[in-house]
């Protein structure tokens, strides 16, 4: 296995297994040299989203690394305020310009139950679905997904879609599994991403994992990347540091055991649980 190893989608788009977020990474020149030194690093595979508000920065630190569009995945997702059918398409227009693209490889909608559409979230759904749908059929988008979905939610999105979801990128790391929407996803072909792998940085001061990472000769961020993969999700690990951006690809030269696997699931609720996307 490798960085840019690919697991293959339901739709038969291939996607790099490992991701590179940029959720916190400022606009700017930050967001355009982390991603730069992303690509250098060898990710092929950049996770940003509208309201991260970094898709210009990011989009040129894309172009600046001169890696061919083809051998690129880019992610981006649709906001809160725009789930309906004429507000998604302009919002998938706006992110293809502030990324410089012709089209991303993958659209998520952000939240399935925004505040802005509580009274009828399904409805939103379908809606911004409608003009996603569309994109795709105009070259602008490769696959659609979702993202902080449970199952009611996919099953209301899945009685009115014509293309089905291929992701659900989801809070997921040791200290939440999230094992029942992991479940669904699998049993609906849908692949989990790892969004928050690290935690948001608190995985670090789980005092088990340092002593896991030290038998293997490893840092945290390894062990708990690692496992993301050998549970077959997609970690989408976040840095603005070159040293811990590179930290975070050498993931392949060693394999966690089973029991070790083991040890690390049982570690429920050290470091932050996922937020129920209802509230
Ligand atoms: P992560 O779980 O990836 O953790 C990032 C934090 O860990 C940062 O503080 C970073 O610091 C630090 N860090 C990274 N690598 C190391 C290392 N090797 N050693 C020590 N510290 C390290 O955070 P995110 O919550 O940002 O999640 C990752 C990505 O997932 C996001 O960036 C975004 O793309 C996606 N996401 C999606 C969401 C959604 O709703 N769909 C929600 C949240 C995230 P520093 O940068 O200073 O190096």
């Amino acid at each position: 296995m490798s960085l840019t190893d690919t697991y293959t989608l339901a739709n038969g788009e291939t996607i790099p297994k490992v991701g590179f977020g940029t959720w916190q990474t400022p606009d700017g020149d930050v967001a355009e040299s982390a991603v730069l030194s992303a690509l250098k690093a060898g990710y092929r595979h950049i996770d940003t989203a509208a309201i991260y508000g970094n898709e210009e920065s990011v989009g040129r630190g894309i172009a600046k690394s001169k890696v061919a569009r083809e051998e690129l995945f880019v992610t981006t997702k649709l906001w809160n305020s725009n789930h309906s059918y004429e507000l998604a398409q302009k919002a998938i227009d706006e992110s293809l310009q502030k990324l410089g693209l012709d089209y991303v490889d993958l659209y998520l909608i952000h939240c399935p139950n925004p505040k802005e559409f509580r009274e009828n979230w399904q409805k939103a759904n379908a809606q911004a679905w409608k003009a996603m749908e569309e994109a795709v059929e105009a070259g602008k988008i490769r696959s659609l997904g979702v993202s902080n979905f449970r199952s009611h939610h996919l099953d209301a999105l899945m009685q009115t879609a014509k293309i089905k979801p291929v992701v659900n990128q989801i809070y997921l790391n040791p200290s939440d599994q999230q094992e029942e929407v992991v479940a669904y996803n699998q049993k609906h072909d849908i692949l989990s991403e790892a969004y928050s792998p690290l935690g948001t940085g608190k995985i670090f001061t789980v005092p088990e994992l340092k002593e896991i990472a030290a038998t293997y000769k490893k840092t945290v961020s390894q062990i708990v990347l690692r496992l993301s993969l050998q549970h077959g999700f997609l970690p989408l690990p976040k840095s603005v540091h070159e040293d811990r951006i590179i930290e975070n690809t050498q993931l392949f030269d060693f394999e966690l055991s089973s029991s070790d696997m083991a040890a690390i699931d049982a570690l429920k609720g050290q470091a932050g649980v996922a937020s129920d996307p209802d509230k």
